[in-house]
């Protein structure tokens, strides 16, 4: 029975000794609640570090039998991995970059190398119990290259990545020595989740940068397999947060805490010490606040949580201090002997109190510099059983982006702060609770369990659609078959596109002349006497002369305008004009002034804007410009437009390869036919082949060839099989 493992840094327990003896109790957090029930079942199980460093083997095989009635396995961490791996590499490496905080991240080899030393190990750690056909969930930022280290192991296994932070611009990403690594171990997975659509284009835009691919709707296509990318924004257990909402003890301690903090409007806050939180921006706001609007002196109140984390770091020490400061001056120079501006607490609370707090608050003012998605302002709106209450929100928390009925502020906008706080405690009843309804709604709608099988669904299709692929992706057994169709036929036509199918793209297309091994190719395909070899491209006439022409094959030129059979003259059956291509020349060279590294090729019949040397992004914006202005153009001209790899050609439409190719077909009666292209343009010689025929596309984007193979590598390979004896 295959299982699904989830793998995350921190199991979801709290191990303590207590009376010598271990004690574990689960974790309350969103992501163990909405996996719980993944892990619990059957043979599933969740990999993880159990949180304390355990030095003692017996220690370590106690904790380890007693997570495994669990199902839990832990990853044990000596103090110096997690000193360099999780406090250095994760958390002061990776976490500021990703919240744009540069200035605070350290570029430390030796961290770097404990970061790729702990990947492994949990690598190690899931290779001891994954079996092929079982589902990887991998979690968040501390292991961004355990599903390359799987991949390498497991070439099938079904793999989900779950980005919990922001993922950054490129102009961030970019920053880090490591990032190529990075990347590469992120593109182990099948399906990368990410809470929003900025998160997901940011990542897109780095692959698209460092490893120079493209993606269709999302899908990456890498030689072996597609990849998936999505924004998924993880939600909340809502149902959990209403039902503590309303619970009795709950209802007792709101009574409790209002006696004796007084009837005054409350604005709350809940955070864990950390710079990307804004909690410093936030309490000056509040000061501004307090400073211009004297009538609520006495009526109002902060309720301020900030919960402890890493508070023996400098950086985080500071921060606490400048909060300590803060708030002191406030309170001091506000403060009355019957009212305190900022209640504050630098400690964590059980969900009860948490749940009475979100109830009291009349506002919640959740302003964080940088947030990947941020719970508590999802936690309040659940726990607003009578829809009243306002949500101040900073639109750089990824739950901005669900939540647009809260009062949105750019948290650097202090202005804006206080002006929201204003109009949120002034906000009439009946807005209230029609914002929180819509909030609500949309919260229970995608909640955890929501967001836990869309992310499931999601991989499960790219698992399907890569399946799908893979039964024409030519392996050996069916190369085996095309060679014995191959070996029995009588006369055969072979149809081969050349840029991208018989080689490699270059930057300059004058660099793609045939090279050594092509050169023997082609003459051992030729030297069987049974094959009719026709190399069919878009390449101008003159250009396939001087690489082709002194081989006995046949020769298609510019997309079909020329033919050239045997070494003979070049002839043309198309009776073409080419007199637009003055005008469109005229359009394509202002494109060439406005575009630095693009430059036009000119051809017989056609005329073709080349991009590859293009800064990367800059060219497809001009691509999209240009054709859309040349489709206009063109409407009525009987002139086609078609996009390429990294070029936009302008040609006659009678002119495809696919009536080209029908000719020669007509002139031999072959009984073996096959067709070989990367270009959509060899579509219309696919669609043109006979039915039994062997057609291959290079590359796995979609196609009307039967078959794929991933490169121009392969191309030859396949080939090479076919004329061996
Ligand atoms: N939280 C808690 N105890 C506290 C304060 C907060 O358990 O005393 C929880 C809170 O309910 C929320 C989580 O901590 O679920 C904070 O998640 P969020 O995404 O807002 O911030 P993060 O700390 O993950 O950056």
């Amino acid at each position: 029975m295959p299982k699904t493992i989830i793998v995350s840094n921190r199991l979801p327990v709290k191990i303590s000794k207590e009376d010598g003896t271990l004690v574990t109790k689960p974790s309350e957090g969103g992501l163990a609640t909405g996996l719980g029930s993944i892990y619990k079942e059957g043979d599933n199980v969740w990999i993880g570090w159990p949180g304390l460093a355990v030095s003692s083997e017996s220690e370590k095989t106690e904790i380890t039998e007693q997570l495994a009635d669990e199902n839990m396995r832990p990853v044990f961490l000596t103090p110096k991995e997690i000193e360099e791996y999780y406090e250095g590499f994760s958390n002061e490496t990776l976490w500021p970059n990703f919240h744009y905080f540069n200035q605070y991240a350290v570029y430390n080899q030796n961290f770097w190398d404990a970061y790729c030393k702990v990947n492994a190990k949990f690598s190690k750690a899931i290779e001891e119990i994954v079996e092929e056909g079982d589902t990887l969930w991998i979690h968040d930022y501390q292991l961004l290259l355990v599903p390359q280290l799987i991949r390498k192991v497991f070439h099938k296994l079904t793999i989900g990545f779950f980005l919990h932070i922001p993922f950054p611009s490129y102009e961030s990403f970019r920053l880090l020595p490591w990032r190529r690594e990075i990347l590469q171990g992120m593109l182990g997975a099948d399906f990368l989740g990410f809470h929003t659509y900025d998160d997901m284009r940011h990542f897109l835009s780095s692959v698209n940068r460092l490893a120079g691919l493209g993606n269709s709707n999302g899908q990456i296509s890498l030689p072996d397999r597609k990849v998936l990318v999505d924004a998924l924004p993880m939600g909340i257990d809502y149902d959990k947060y209403a039902n503590v909402a309303a619970a009795p003890e709950t209802l007792d301690r709101e009574v409790r805490y209002r006696t004796s903090i007084g009837d005054q409007k409350l604005i709350l806050s809940i955070d864990r010490l950390d710079y990307s939180k804004g909690i410093p921006q936030r309490l000056r706001a509040f000061e501004l606040f307090l400073e211009r609007n004297e009538d609520y002196i006495g009526n109002v109140s902060l309720l301020m949580v900030v919960v402890p984390s890493r508070d023996q770091v400098p950086m985080y020490k500071q921060l606490k201090e400048e909060i300590d400061l803060l708030v002191g001056r406030i309170n001091g120079k506000y403060g009355r002997l019957n009212w305190t501006p900022i209640h504050y607490f630098y400690r964590s609370f059980p969900l009860n109190a948490l749940s009475a707090f979100y109830r009291m608050a009349h506002v919640a003012l959740v302003t964080p510099m940088r947030d990947g998605m941020n719970l508590v302002c999802k936690e309040f709106i659940a726990s607003k059983l009578d829809k009243k209450g306002v949500l101040i929100l900073s639109e750089m928390a990824g739950a901005s982006k669900e939540l647009s009925d809260a009062i949105l502020i750019n948290p650097n906008d202090i202005e804006q702060q206080v002006d929201a706080i204003t109009s949120a405690l002034s906000m009439p009843l009946d807005d209230q609770v029609k914002h929180m309804d819509v909030m609500q709604k949309s919260l229970k709608r995608y909640n955890i369990h929501h967001w836990v099988n869309l992310f499931m669904e999601r991989l499960n299709f790219i698992k399907d659609e890569q399946r799908s692929l893979e039964t024409k992706i030519i392996d050996k057994d069916l190369s085996e078959n095309i060679k014995k169709q191959y070996n029995l036929a009588n006369e055969r036509i072979i149809f081969l596109d050349y840029d991208g199918t018989l080689t490699g793209f270059h930057g300059n297309p004058l660099d793609s002349k045939p090279d050594e091994e092509l050169m023997d190719l082609l003459t051992g395909l030729i030297k069987d006497g049974k094959n009719k070899i026709v190399i069919i491209s878009g390449r101008d006439k003159s250009t396939l002369n001087k690489w082709v022409s002194s081989y006995d094959l046949e020769i298609i030129a510019e997309h079909g305008v020329w033919f050239m059979s045997k070494k003979k003259e070049w002839s043309t059956a198309a009776e073409l004009n080419g007199d637009w291509k003055d005008d469109i020349q005229k359009i394509l060279d202002r494109y060439v002034d406005r575009t630095p590294g693009s430059f036009i090729e000119q051809k017989d019949y056609s005329l073709v804007w080349h991009y590859r040397k293009v800064e990367t992004g800059l060219g497809e914006i001009r691509t999209r410009e240009l054709t859309s202005h040349l489709k206009y153009i063109t409407s009525n001209k009987n002139l086609q437009v078609l996009e390429g790899d990294k070029v936009v050609e302008i040609k006659n439409s009678e002119i495809n390869k696919g009536k080209a190719a029908k000719v020669l077909l007509k002139q031999y009666n072959a009984d073996f036919t096959m067709a070989l292209g990367d270009d959509w343009t060899d579509e219309d010689t696919f669609l043109a082949m006979p039915e039994e025929s062997i057609t291959v596309k290079v590359g796995n984007s979609a196609s009307a060839a039967k078959y794929n193979v991933p490169s121009y590598l392969e191309v030859r390979k396949l080939l090479w099989k076919l004329i061996e004896q």
